[in-house]
């Protein structure tokens, strides 16, 4: 079968070079979805003609099916081209866009771009398949708002609560990372990153917060003092490059979409070792996502 000559690397003259207009995202789009055979989703039907856009005509049934069509490029206003290069910057940029940021350089209309980066951090939600294993570090942090002075975990209704759980290498460094808004600190509401994220066998620690005493029972989870946390070093440093990053980057964030944006920021981090194929993952994401319409989107 032919092989698909996948984008790889991160740099911006060969992806400009790449991709020069809409057609080149449609191939590239068809290609992928396409990969494994054609079947027509209105009637099954193998056989197809090839358009000049990369659609496909059902021999049987005559529907046409754009390469974009049932993807997360689904009726994309400002066409691929565009598209494709805000996909590229999301996946390899170290730091992250904003909407405003995209909106100005792609001359787009700010709700636009808003909605579609939307769509993109949808395309980066973990598959939740891979469980962390071996050395698991679990911590919680607050978003927004003062947080000088605060030791326990009594803090103010309006910031928004997260629990973020490490994968270490065995020499210490951050290997994963996963984060999950949370409503409070209760062992129901901090359970939820340990099923989502954490293997029974993996060796779990924590502070000496009551939450964590519940969850015991299943897994199997060490809690050890904080020591302002110099036991939890690199957990810390995550939390510290989160939280900036949020607040650089997005001067508010809504408790609606706060999953989204932890969502982008991990994908970066656990594929901050494989930057070579970074892109041609998340095209693939998108194009194997549901479509979702703006309306669920914002
Ligand atoms: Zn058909």
């Amino acid at each position: 079968m032919h092989r698909m000559d996948i984008f790889k690397g991160q740099e911006v003259i060969e992806f400009s070079r790449r991709f020069q207009s809409d057609l080149d995202c449609k191939k590239y789009l068809a290609e992928l979805k396409w990969k494994g055979g054609f079947s027509c989703r209105k009637c099954g039907h193998n056989g197809s003609q090839i358009r000049k856009d990369f659609s496909r005509t059902c021999n049987k049934c005559s529907d046409t099916e754009s390469a974009g069509a049932d993807t997360l490029f689904h009726k994309v206003k400002f066409g691929l081209l565009k598209a494709f290069h805000i996909c590229f910057e999301m996946s390899t940029s170290t730091k992250g866009l904003s909407a405003l940021y995209v909106a100005k350089r792609y001359s787009i209309n700010h709700k636009t771009a808003l909605s579609f980066m939307h769509k993109v951090r949808e395309a980066m939600k973990s598959s939740e398949n891979h469980p962390m294993k071996g050395d698991v570090h679990v911590d919680e942090f607050v978003v927004g708002g003062q947080e000088a002075g605060h030791t326990g975990r009594s803090y103010g209704g309006k910031k928004k609560k997260v629990v973020c759980a490490v994968e270490l290498t065995e020499s210490g460094k951050v290997k994963r990372f996963y984060a999950l808004k949370i409503n409070d600190f209760s062992a129901k509401s901090l359970k939820p990153i340990f099923e989502n994220h954490i293997d029974k066998e993996a060796k779990v620690t924590t502070d000496e917060w009551k939450g964590y005493r519940p969850i015991s029972k299943e897994y199997d989870i060490n809690q050890i003092p904080s020591a302002l946390g110099l036991n939890f070093k690199a957990i810390h440093t995550m939390i510290h490059k989160v939280k900036s990053w949020l607040r650089t980057t997005y001067s508010w964030v809504s408790k609606r979409h706060i999953n989204r944006y932890l969502s982008e920021f991990s994908y970066r981090i656990n594929r901050s070792q494989n930057k070579e194929t970074v892109f041609h993952n998340l095209i693939t994401r998108m194009v194997k996502a549901e479509k979702i319409y703006a309306q669920n989107i914002i």
